[in-house]
């Protein structure tokens, strides 16, 4: 019998025809091979007997084909709706750029410029030129130059200040982030020996002290971002680091893993629903006499991807010099995006309402619940949805302020007869996917990271969602 269904499947010549009149700017050699994986779907599911023949009518298939095909010819690189309330998330691309920043970035691949190039001189110029005396104002460093990420900064210092020799660092901060980089690792790679001192709870200047031989290259400073040790804890400063270092004529290096350029002390006393919250900055670790200092521009700087890496002249001309430096080699977008961004730096007012990482997470609670009370309202409105707002906690991720958690408001949804996974499976099928979070068993939409243009797509999905279902 079910032979029979497969005499009922539509030829591919007349399902090309049909799907070059939806699709006519897709090369027909792509089509047809997406129609025939179609095909071959449909004939397992014919023969495992699990599609009956009112699928096969005409309308009915070429309809599905089309919904496949629609999926199936969008590119893979998409944008997404992140109603995780998660702000850094480096699984959905980490910080979203100022519009000062995409401004630049256009304008760098839609011109030459003077990347390379001295103006004044006519003659080859630096590409770090270009933000080297920003990143210096700002941080009060004598010397900065970037790089393709912080790994690949942290790499980089490693090996050029300390290749074959022993880098001290206290066993409390061997950090291990996402994605694999672990300090010990980067560490055999750039051919540095790790020298570990004191224990993971607690170690002591004297174990530092103690350490430095004359095969010793450098004390390195590794900032803890995602984790915290609580309880009998202690740990060295970074001025008396600096000051054992500069006896002993070393340099001090420091991964402060986010590149935090502003107090989050000082801009959250205004902000009483932000409580002992605070992230070290760049500056305070130049001011405490670190040499060189590496740190992401994609979190909390709320830049594009990239390693800033700035401190003591000496040493960043080495590094600068250092071969491996034209394989991390930062290009031209990310230049554009990092120097417009850092000139809003210059303004902190400026920083906090064009940055969108900064935005979000000093967004005021009242903010959060009008905007949550406003999808809810609209929501509900959708037969067989139910949605309320409530109180929850937001992160910001990235590795920034384990601890730190943002009161916000989240919308709870239901629909009819779908469970919380059901919902969460087919919002990721949606053109856009909207990323969301389970709490409670209730599916829940974070509206923090939600953009003011997102709100009318998320209901238009949920209609699509609901009219498909019935
Ligand atoms: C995030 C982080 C890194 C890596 O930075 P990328 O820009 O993602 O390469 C390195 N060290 C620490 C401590 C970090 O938090």
């Amino acid at each position: 019998m079910s032979n029979n269904l497969f005499s009922k499947l539509p030829s591919m010549e007349k399902l090309l025809h049909k799907m070059q009149s939806h699709f006519p700017d897709v090369p027909t050699l792509l089509l047809k091979d997406k129609i025939n994986i179609y095909l071959e779907h449909i004939r397992q599911k014919i023969k495992t007997g699990s599609i009956g023949e009112q699928n096969l009518k005409s309308a009915t298939f070429e309809n599905h084909l089309k919904d496949f095909l629609y999926h199936k010819l969008q590119p893979n690189f998409k944008k997404v709706i992140n109603g995780t309330g998660v702000i850094i998330h480096t699984n959905l691309g980490r910080s979203l750029l100022a519009k000062q920043a995409i401004k630049a970035v256009t304008l760098a691949c839609n011109n030459y410029s003077n990347l390379e190039f001295n103006l004044e001189t006519g003659q080859r110029g630096s590409r770090y030129a270009h933000v080297e005396e920003l990143l210096c104002l700002i941080t009060g460093a004598q010397a900065a130059l970037v790089v393709n990420n912080n790994a690949a900064a942290v790499l980089i210092v490693l090996e050029t200040l300390a290749k074959n020799k022993e880098v001290i660092v206290s066993r409390g901060e061997l950090v291990e982030i996402g994605g694999s980089f672990r300090i010990p690792d980067v560490m055999a790679k750039s051919g540095a020996i790790l020298k570990e001192i004191g224990t993971t709870n607690r170690t002591h200047l004297k174990d530092y002290k103690q350490a430095i031989n004359e095969n010793t290259a450098a004390l390195m400073k590794v900032h803890t971002s995602n984790y915290r040790i609580l309880g009998f804890y202690k740990s060295v400063s970074l001025s008396q680091l600096a000051s054992l270092a500069k006896e002993h004529h070393l340099p001090l290096i420091e991964d402060m893993g986010s590149g935090n350029l502003l107090s989050f002390a000082q801009v959250s006393k205004n902000n009483n629903f932000l409580k002992d919250f605070d992230e070290p900055t760049v500056q305070e670790s130049i001011r405490a006499g670190v040499d060189v200092i590496s740190f992401s521009g994609d979190k909390l700087l709320g830049g594009p991807q990239a390693g800033i890496i700035v401190g003591q002249k000496k040493f960043i001309d080495q590094i600068k010099t250092n071969p491996l430096n034209r394989a991390v080699r930062i290009d031209k977008m990310t230049l554009a995006a990092l120097e417009a961004t850092l000139r809003l730096y210059l303004d902190l007012e400026k920083a906090l309402t064009e940055i969108p990482t900064l935005k979000m997470i000093f967004i005021s609670p009242s903010t959060l619940k009008n905007r949550a009370t406003k999808l809810a309202h609209k929501l509900k409105q959708l037969p067989d949805i139910s949605a309320k707002t409530c109180r929850s906690t937001s992160k910001i991720g990235g590795g920034s302020l384990p601890e730190t958690t943002l009161p916000t408001y989240l919308v709870q949804i239901k629909i009819k007869n779908l469970t919380p996974e059901q919902i969460r499976k087919k919002l990721l099928q949606a053109n856009p996917p909207i990323i969301g979070r389970i709490e409670n068993d209730i599916f829940c939409l974070d509206v923090r990271c939600l953009l003011s243009s997102d709100l009318p797509i998320i209901v238009k999905i949920f209609k699509s969602i609901i009219r498909l279902d019935n």
